[in-house]
């Protein structure tokens, strides 16, 4: 149990992310306190699976020993080193190759940073100093979809097309544009697959030729929208957005903070999109949550040009803690866990989730089911021929998550009404059930 001065400190002194301020003074913490495989321990004792691995981040579960002692053993031996310079670390050059080996196509070369955010920001500084190596430096207008997210940086915020991140904010930046989002269940040319890549494309070609295909640098997509609440594209909308960009020279910029490392089946969900994007950005399940870190994985063709383009001189854009050896151990104990079963394991245990939530769509109050691997959503609605979201969304979620807390399971709850899965990798098949029949339960009592 922890005391409830601990919970007044917290109150009247932790700002938490992405948070109302206001009502954490009211409501303080929910603390989690231990962890172990899927399941963690809240400060009453209670034990509860996670359905969201943290904040879809735990890809491999919690409480590894492997990962526990690669930390220690690398404090031990060397608990920094810079990757400023031409300095570096045994664990970062380690982790950067068996990536490289791992990503698709020419993505050869790896930028570690301390998490998706600023490897989102690290993208557009490349993207810049790339056309400006290659003497198009007017190219400084960017494209992202609504309904992304691409982090809560500066630069990061306004590509994200989520509107609590920019009411008040003053984003986005005037060079940060948006097209509308392949959002299947709502999109207004209905769910065929085709008619929505027909007009995505039509949506960017037009946006490509209003900016001048000279000046965009780059476009930003996540292979599936994570925090607009899990939007899956239909198949081939990736690729030809990728084809789009391909036409007029514009970087084409792949987001896989969530959907990287196995989160939809392959290790990157490009792979099963068959394009190789010019960057790609990881963070999350690259170290699994234990500690943090980012990477962005640049092509051939983007490093040589960057690096032809600076010749001598250093390209200036670092971090005191990029390639940190301890982040780095941590992503090669991780890696090995991936690789010795939890991937397979996740492919299995994805198609499991997806099966089961899929029963529950004939509940009266679930209007859609999607997802792939181990990333879903069930949208909730009270009328399912109008799609009706529920009244008062926002008050609705954090209901639902009150419920699906007080019934032993953690999901994300979003504003929209939407319920958000991303298990670990190491869920049983009795834990998928559970998060299904778990999940019942919560809609049972939300009537
Ligand atoms: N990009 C995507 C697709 C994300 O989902 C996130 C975080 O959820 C980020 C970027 C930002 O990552 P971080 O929170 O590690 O800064």
């Amino acid at each position: 149990m922890l005391s409830n001065s601990l919970i007044e400190l917290d109150r009247a002194h932790l700002v938490h992310p992405v948070a109302s301020w206001r009502g954490h003074e009211a409501s303080g913490a929910r603390m989690l306190v231990k962890a172990s495989g899927a399941t963690v321990t809240d400060a009453e004792g209670k034990e509860l699976l996670d359905g969201f691995a943290g904040l879809w981040c735990v890809n491999a579960g919690y409480g590894y020993e492997s990962v526990v002692e690669a930390a220690a053993q690398q404090m031990r031996d060397l608990p920094y080193a810079t990757g400023y310079f031409s300095l570096g670390s045994e664990p970062a050059a380690r982790l950067a190759a068996r990536l490289a080996e791992h990503a698709p196509g020419d993505l050869n070369h790896v930028y570690f940073t301390l998490g998706g955010s600023d490897a989102v920001d690290s993208t557009v500084r490349f993207a810049r100093y790339y056309w400006h190596s290659k003497g198009q430096p007017q190219r400084d207008q960017f494209i992202s979809v609504a309904n992304g997210y691409h982090g809560s940086s500066t630069v990061g915020a306004g590509l994200t097309a989520l509107p609590l991140f920019h009411a008040g904010f003053g984003m986005p930046l005037d060079w940060q544009h948006k097209i509308s989002s392949h959002y299947a269940y709502r999109n207004p040319v209905g769910r065929d697959p085709q008619a929505i890549i027909d007009v995505s494309v039509a949506e960017l070609r037009a946006k490509i030729a209003e900016l001048g295909p000279e000046r965009v640098a780059a476009f930003y997509v996540e292979p599936i929208q994570g925090s607009g609440g899990v939007l899956v594209p239909p198949k081939g909308w990736i690729a030809a957005m990728h084809a789009v960009c391909r036409e007029h020279g514009i970087l084409f910029v792949a987001d896989e903070v969530i959907t990287g490392f196995g989160r939809t089946g392959p290790i990157f969900a490009c792979i099963e999109e068959g394009i190789v994007p010019d960057m790609m950005t990881t963070a999350k399940g690259l170290t699994s949550g234990y500690v943090p870190m980012g990477a962005v994985f640049l092509s051939d063709g983007v490093f040589n040009t960057i690096a032809d383009g600076a010749g001598a001189a250093a390209v200036g854009h670092g971090y005191t803690y990029s390639a940190h050896p301890v982040s780095a151990a941590v992503g090669l104990a991780v890696l090995d866990l991936y690789e010795g079963g939890l991937f397979d394991n996740g492919i299995a245990m994805g198609q499991r989730l997806m099966a089961g939530l899929q029963s529950l769509a004939d509940h009266p109050l679930v209007g859609d089911v999607r997802g792939r691997g181990m990333l879903a959503a069930v949208e909730l609605v009270v009328d399912k021929d109008k799609k009706t979201p529920l009244p008062a969304a926002a008050a609705a979620a954090t209901r639902v998550f009150d419920r699906a807390w007080q019934n032993g399971l953690v999901v994300r709850a979003f504003a929209q009404g939407v319920i958000g899965y991303a298990p670990p990798l190491c869920c049983s098949e009795s834990e998928i059930d559970a998060i299904v029949a778990r999940t019942r339960k919560v809609l049972d009592l939300t009537l």
